[in-house]
């Protein structure tokens, strides 16, 4: 676990949060078979939000925000996003789906292809948008990730940085008013990190709704504006950076950070 600092000046004066709400989550129960993963989960995201979210490996991480777009079933309670109630209709997957992107530990880029094909096979294939124009848009996303050199090459001639950006360029083309993390950059070498955790922060910077499942608590002090602890399948505890780390209420929580700091 690191406190990687970043060298940028991180202007947070641009990370507002909004009125509207992103997520609603009431009383969310989930089992995977007779296993109580995820217990009265209660959870409100306004648009403009960057929530990271902590926690000891198994505590359910990883399935909450999955159930956010419907890649896990949830059996009780109400999940709202963006606001389209997430039942198990297919019709308001996919338009959940279109507006939650979501970025894995491993980068699940296919192999086979080039990172241009890459970032246009869904646009061009799901959304139907014409080849030129999916590939403009392809080119102005991996210029933001700062790799647009790389876009004739492949997966396997990219660093894991460098592959790890391709694929938030990737859910960027989608034009998400969400992003979901999940451990982005834990399969990273540490010299590697910095560089997607700087992306995700001018994300931030533009107001993208963000919530990030991660071990990098400098990201959390610098970047978050709330920190959820889960334990257990459980929230247990929530709050502003400052207060989370300098004044932990649980004892779980206290017992968490003095492993990871
Ligand atoms: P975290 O991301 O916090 O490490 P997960 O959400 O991946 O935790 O997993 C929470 C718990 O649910 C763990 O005990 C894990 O073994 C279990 N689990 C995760 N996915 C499945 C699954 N598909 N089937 C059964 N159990 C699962
Ligand atoms: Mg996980």
């Amino acid at each position: 676990m690191s406190e990687q600092a970043t060298a940028r000046t991180i202007d947070r004066s641009k990370m507002q949060v909004s009125d509207e709400v992103a997520i609603e989550i009431s009383n969310m129960n989930k089992w995977f078979g007779s296993f109580h993963v995820l217990r009265d989960i209660n959870l409100t995201v306004n648009q403009g939000e960057r929530i990271v979210i902590a926690g000891p490996s198994g505590s359910g991480k990883s399935t909450l925000i999955r159930c956010l777009n419907a890649l896990e079933e949830h059996q009780q309670g109400k999940i709202t996003v963006d606001g389209t109630v997430l039942s198990n209709d297919l019709k308001n997957i996919d338009k959940i789906r279109r507006e939650v992107g979501m970025v894995f530990q491993h980068f699940n880029l296919f192999p086979h292809l080039t990172i241009l094909e890459n970032l246009t096979l869904a646009p061009i294939w799901v959304r139907k948008t014409p080849k030129k124009e999916a590939e403009e848009t392809a080119m102005h996303f991996l210029e933001k990730v700062k790799i647009p050199e790389q876009a004739l090459k492949y997966p396997g001639q990219l660093s894991g940085g460098q592959q790890q950006r391709v694929a938030i360029a990737r859910s960027l083309c989608m034009k998400p008013r969400i992003m979901l993390f999940d451990e982005p950059t834990s399969a990273l070498d540490p010299e590697m990190i910095k560089e997607v955790l700087d992306t995700m922060i001018e994300l931030a910077e533009e107001g993208m709704t963000m919530l990030v499942v991660t071990h990098e608590m400098g990201f959390a002090r610098q970047v978050a504006n709330r920190v959820i602890f889960m334990d257990a399948g459980q929230i247990v505890e929530q709050n502003e950076p400052e207060e989370f780390f300098n004044n932990p209420k649980s004892e779980r929580t206290k017992l968490f950070l003095s492993q990871i700091l």
